[in-house]
């Protein structure tokens, strides 16, 4: 199994990119954003709680993406790796993955960060807005948020997993087939 963590701030094109290194190197994408919209577009009451928190810009509790994730692993018993978008977000997350994929004997191999401008972040998030109806990615204040709780939260998660030396850092700016080709580069030379 090849287990691969995209990590990066909001907007920095994890999903974009997840969509292209799924398609080349059949991974299952497990995106926790997707999962959690998709429970809103279902009206479920798991999607009704989290939707109050992101469109503020704020997490989801641990306990609510971590339980997904871990359903998601179990309904992919065939899979040849995950590719973990938006996830794991918080320390405590990170901590939980672990767990889960020792339970399966497959670690995380790599974790690819993608460096992106904060200046750049805002503008893309604010184009993805005209278009991506997401409610969350058409107000600043909301984009701040996210940003902060990236900040505060989530930088922790890349501390985590430079104690094992799993993380490499990847440009993000310039085309999506340039920074395509740059990640495709990283994963193929640990595949
Ligand atoms: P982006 O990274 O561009 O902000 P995502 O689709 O990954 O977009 O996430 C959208 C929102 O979903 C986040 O702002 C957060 O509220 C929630 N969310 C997604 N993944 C997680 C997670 N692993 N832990 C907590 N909240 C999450």
């Amino acid at each position: 199994m090849f287990n691969l963590i995209l990590f990066g701030p909001p907007g920095s094109g994890k999903g974009t990119q997840s969509e292209k290194i799924i398609e080349r190197f059949h991974l299952v994408h497990l995106s926790t954003g997707d999962l959690l919209r998709s429970q809103i577009a279902q009206q479920t009451a798991l999607g009704l709680e989290a939707k109050k928190l992101m469109d503020k810009g704020q997490l989801v509790p641990d306990e609510v993406v971590v339980e997904m994730i871990s359903t998601a692993l179990e309904e992919n018993p065939q899979a040849k790796g995950f590719l973990f978008d938006g996830f794991p977000r918080t320390a405590a997350q990170a901590q939980a993955l672990d767990i889960l994929l020792e339970i399966k004997r497959t670690p995380v191999k790599v974790m690819l960060a993608l460096d992106v401008s904060e200046e750049e972040l805002v503008k893309r998030i604010l184009k993805r807005g005209q278009s991506s109806g997401r409610s969350d990615d058409t107000d600043e204040t909301i984009i701040a948020a996210r940003v902060a709780e990236y900040k505060n939260k989530t930088e922790a998660v890349a501390d985590y997993y430079r104690k094992s030396d799993k993380v490499v850092m990847v440009s993000g700016e310039g085309s999506i087939d340039e920074i395509f080709a740059r990640l495709s580069a990283e994963i193929e030379k640990r595949m």
